[in-house]
């Protein structure tokens, strides 16, 4: 068996045209929707990621805001910065891009962003209504994630899904979002005992680890859908966190790295 590659930015490409048409409505209706995207310090990773948002605003005609600020700011400052933002009518989103510096209190700053602007959902009352199933802003990359899911037509519903990863960026988010779909949920995590015997039974396979190869044909059961989430620079190369070619062989559906999850967390 070879798996059928799921086409990330195709589908990601779908969601922003369907985007286009909304931000075109309010357009119409005098609202201008705006996004702030702060950027603090000069981590290479995060400055690709925030230009992708940026240019994904562009392309989309929704207004956007760079905020960079040194490395060396502090909490307070970022913290009066976030407020600021909070108060500007013209922005309706706000997003802070992390890793922070360690200096910086990362938890102080999410719960400071206003909840109906965080739209990375992070902030503890977006985080509470998605445990409660209450509607309010989800993380980006699970909602990516679903999206896949759905639009592929992979049926969620009863099956069980393995989530390897329990940040509260993606992995716990995930297992919430998946529970809502009624998915038979299990998260594994670096504690896990016997890793290999619990994936080999998750219908669907997501693996957001950081750990290239991590998930090596042997954990997959045959026929699985596998969902890489993973991002790792190897020989200055992107991969993920499955070991591409062997788990083609033996799964239906693979999500690649790049061109996967990847796209779709911009376009959500
Ligand atoms: P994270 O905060 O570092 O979390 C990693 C998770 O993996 C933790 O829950 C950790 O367990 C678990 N883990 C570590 N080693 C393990 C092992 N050997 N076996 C099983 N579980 C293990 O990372 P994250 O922010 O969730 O991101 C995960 C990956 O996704 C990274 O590669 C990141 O770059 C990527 N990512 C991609 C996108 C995208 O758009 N495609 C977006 C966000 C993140 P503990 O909790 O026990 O430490």
């Amino acid at each position: 068996m070879t798996a059928r590659i799921i086409n990330g930015t195709r589908i990601g490409k779908e969601i922003r045209e369907e985007v286009c048409a909304d931000v075109l409505r309010l357009k119409n209706s005098g609202v201008i929707p705006g996004l702030a995207a702060v950027l603090v310090g000069n981590h290479p990773a995060s400055h690709i990621y925030i230009r992708n948002k940026i240019k994904a605003c562009d392309s989309l005609g929704v207004f956007s805001k760079l905020v960079h600020l040194p490395e060396d700011t502090t909490t307070t400052q970022l913290l009066q910065c976030v407020s600021d933002l909070n108060h500007q009518d013209s922005l309706h989103g706000i997003l802070v891009q992390l890793p922070l510096p360690n200096h910086i209190d990362e938890a102080a700053i999410l719960f400071a962003i206003d909840p109906a602007k965080d739209v990375d959902g992070l902030h503890p009352l977006n985080a509470g209504n998605l445990a409660l199933g209450h509607a309010g802003l989800r993380p980006c990359t699970p909602s990516g994630v679903i999206e896949i899911l759905l639009r592929e037509r992979i049926s969620v519903k009863g099956a069980h899904v393995v989530v390897i990863g329990r940040s509260n960026l993606v992995g716990k988010p995930l297992g919430l979002l998946l529970l809502q779909q009624h998915a038979t949920v299990t998260l594994c995590h670096s504690r896990t005992k016997n890793l290999g015997k619990i994936t080999q039974t998750g219908d669907i396979l997501v693996a957001a680890v950081g750990y290239p190869g991590l998930v090596t044909a042997d954990l997959v059961k045959p026929g699985a859908v596998v969902i890489d989430v993973g991002i790792n620079r190897v020989d200055d190369k992107l991969v993920g966190d499955v070991d591409y070619e062997p788990v083609l062989k033996k799964a239906s559906l693979l999500t690649p790295v790049p061109g996967g999850v990847g796209p779709m967390t911009i376009a959500c």
